[in-house]
């Protein structure tokens, strides 16, 4: 039994070591990517509930990797947070939306799309540099971006990241709270701090075909969020049930693949000229 034990030690330290050594890889892989040609631009739409019409967009990044294709940002977005890459991954979607946003503001499309902040982007001394020049090189105006913040990229300084999101919505862009419900800020810090609107995590949305209790909790925070004059939007809107009662309940945008998927940027111009809510 101790031998058999000490094999499993010994192949769990293999293990580790193999997935060691893989995330190095990775992380020196991501490193160029970031530098170079491999990350794409998608985006998902968001709309308005009561209108069908798109109120903004929120810009996803994918890794197009020479060997394993496209990954999604959830295998790699953590590892670029322990690599201190994600500020550089940002700053490239940043580029990325505007440069798109300049193309679609020339054919007659003002969407604005929501660029996601990680809690490191946040205490990025020159992130309100770094916007303001993306604004001026393109020439756009404020409301063609956006940002999306999590709870938790507050949690860790409040005061701080209530500072940063103040000098952020000086500048004029939009500002959303990201997966809410899924962090532990109060009512009375949500109030203190400058943003439009709430996005409520998909956990609870798709909770909703099937759970009295999420039901309970969106009705609940779509209350909340107008009560402090915040937008909602519900994100993970799959069907067309969950979009109505998200409406019945005042929710006033939703995203998701009832919607469309995430699509890449150059599809959406041809996308948003097809899509009606009927
Ligand atoms: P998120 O910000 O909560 O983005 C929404 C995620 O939910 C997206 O996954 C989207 O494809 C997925 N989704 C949208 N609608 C539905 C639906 O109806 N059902 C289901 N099951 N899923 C849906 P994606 O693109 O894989 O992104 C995952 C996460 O990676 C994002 O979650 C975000 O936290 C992060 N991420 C993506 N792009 C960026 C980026 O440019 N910067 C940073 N910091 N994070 C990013
Ligand atoms: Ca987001
Ligand atoms: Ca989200
Ligand atoms: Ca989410």
């Amino acid at each position: 039994r101790a031998r058999q034990t000490g094999r499993r030690y010994l192949f769990y330290a293999g293990g580790l070591d193999t997935e060691c050594t893989h995330r190095l890889e990775l992380m020196g892989e991501l490193r160029r990517a970031i530098e170079g040609e491999e990350l794409r631009l998608f985006c998902q739409p968001k709309v308005e509930i009561r209108s069908g019409r798109v109120s903004g967009v929120e810009a996803l990044v994918r890794w197009d990797h020479p060997r394993l294709g496209l990954i999604d940002p959830g295998a790699f977005i953590g590892l670029a947070e322990s690599a201190g890459l994600i500020t550089p991954l940002t700053y490239w979607v940043l580029r990325a939306a505007l440069r798109e946003g300049y193309a679609w503001h020339a054919a007659g499309l003002a969407v604005p799309l929501a660029v996601n902040l990680s809690p490191h982007d946040l205490r990025d001394p020159l992130l309100l540099d770094h916007v303001s020049d993306a604004l001026a090189t393109w020439g756009a105006a404020p409301d063609w971006v956006a940002f999306e913040i999590t709870e938790g990229a507050l949690m860790d300084d409040p005061i701080g990241a209530r500072d940063r999101l103040v000098a952020l919505k000086k500048l004029g862009v939009e500002l959303s709270i990201d997966d809410f419900g899924t962090g532990y800020s109060s009512l009375a810090y949500l109030q203190k701090l400058p943003i439009d609107a709430i996005k409520i995590d998909q956990s609870f949305v798709s909770g909703m075909a099937s759970s009295e209790d999420s039901s309970v909790i969106v009705r609940s925070t779509i209350d909340m969020a107008h009560n402090l004059g915040l937008r909602v939007v519900a994100e993970g809107v799959e069907t067309r049930t969950i979009a109505e009662r998200l409406g019945q309940l005042g929710c006033e945008a939703a995203q998701g693949y009832y919607i469309s998927r995430p699509m890449p940027v150059a599809q959406y111009p041809a996308w948003s000229a097809a899509f009606s809510w009927a």
